[in-house]
């Protein structure tokens, strides 16, 4: 029977990553697997039949309703033009990331919702609100990530539940694997989560690391693969973001290279880019004290926005196709208007705009559709900024002194 073996070699592919050793740093950036190609037999085929019922192909998408951007190794925007200062009163300009921050450092974890790891996130969360943690669970009954208990221990920290698969699926195990059996791994997620949290969930960790990238993207804004590198922030493969467990090795590497110029990994220099990084469990050892010295400091600065990748994945994707328009530009009030092309029911994250303002202005009030919203002035070689936190597609924002 193809599902029983596809289930074996899934729970070989769990019992490595339950020791922590998720088998696929090395593994090349995300690609599909090949389709199917083996004839199924007339029982199989009925069973594929009524999974291909339950789980039917979707339309495609289209702006403004997307629900990720296409894999491209074009550049979809300048970041210089992001990391700048808007020139004139009344310019305003984009942030490349949340709250003008130079770099990203996103979480994930996989795999890790046993009773020992609850206690640890817990004190991870009380000590660290800001950030949050991902937890990317399978939501097979029989695997122990699927305890729904837990869920709502970490839901309670403020922690999110996001996917990891039905079962597991990933590298080594799509021999076979019909369409239909596909689209039940990252679909049967998204129902099951949502009907605990109430939240689906919006990023897909693939099962040790690769997956079926084309069928993920009908159901999520994001997929994180394994490949241990940082993402450069104009090409990030949303469907297959570089993702490391090994932060800890080296934060100095991982982190400096994405708020200068110098510092490269592996020969690469990723300056304004994210750096993702998933853990299975929290690391053993002082990794507290690493992360006090190396990435603490650069966040509290507003170098590093650190947050979970759900966040990154929203911010990014809304940046990429945003269009933001100055409407009004007076002594006394400057407003604009932000839209994106993507699905408004996922992409809810904020986008910090810049906006450079009169020099006699004292206090900023910024109100979006009517609705105060975020913002604060700051000053950058002696002229004042604004730095307001907008949401696409929500209506007009207006600054006032
Ligand atoms: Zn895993």
């Amino acid at each position: 029977m193809k599902y029983l073996s596809i289930l074996a070699t899934a729970a070989l592919a769990l019992s490595s990553s339950v020791q922590g050793v998720h088998a696929a740093d090395e593994a090349k950036p995300n690609t599909p697997p090949e389709p199917a190609k083996r004839e199924l037999t007339p029982e199989e085929a009925k069973e594929d039949a009524e999974l291909a019922k339950k789980y039917p192909k979707l339309p495609p998408r289209t702006a403004p309703k997307l629900l990720n951007l296409p894999h491209t190794t074009e550049p979809r925007i300048d970041i210089e033009e992001h990391l700048a200062w808007p020139k004139e009163i009344g310019d305003a300009v984009i942030a490349l990331w949340h709250g003008n921050a130079t770099g990203a450092l996103a979480f994930t974890s996989d795999d890790n919702h046993w009773a020992s790891d609850i206690t640890r996130w817990t004190q991870f969360a009380e000590k660290y609100p800001e950030i949050g943690m991902a937890h990317c669970v399978n939501t097979n009954e029989s695997m122990r990530e699927g305890d729904k208990e837990n869920w709502r221990k970490l839901l309670a920290l403020g922690h999110e539940i996001q996917s990891h698969g039905h079962r597991h699926w990933g590298k080594g195990n799509f021999e076979g694997v019909t369409e239909a059996d596909g689209r039940r791994e990252y679909a049967a997620p998204v129902e099951i989560i949502e009907e605990v949290t109430g939240k689906k969930p919006r990023i897909l960790a693939y099962g040790s690391g690769s997956g079926m990238a084309d069928i993920a993207a009908d159901y999520y804004i994001a997929a994180r693969s394994t490949y241990g590198v940082p993402n450069d922030a104009a090409t990030i493969s949303y469907m297959g973001i570089a993702s490391n467990t090994n932060l800890f090795l080296n934060p100095t590497a991982f982190i400096n290279t994405l708020l200068d110029r110098e510092t490269k990994v592996f020969g690469k220099n990723y300056y304004g880019g994210l750096t993702s990084a998933h853990f299975h469990g929290l690391p053993k050892g002082d990794w507290e004290a690493l992360f006090e010295e190396h990435i603490v400091p650069p966040m509290k600065e507003g170098k590093l926005w650190v947050t979970t990748l759900t966040n990154v994945a929203m911010y990014g994707q809304s940046r990429d196709t945003a269009k933001l328009k100055v409407t009004k530009n007076t002594a006394k009030e400057i407003a604009f208007t932000l839209t994106d092309d993507m699905d408004d029911d996922y992409f809810d994250h904020p986008l910090t705009i810049k906006v450079r303002v009169p020099a006699d202005w004292k206090t900023v009030t910024a109100k979006q559709n009517g609705k105060e919203v975020k913002a604060k002035l700051v000053e950058n070689e002696g002229k004042k900024f604004a730095l307001v936190e907008a949401i696409p597609d929500r209506g007009e924002t207006t600054l006032t002194p």
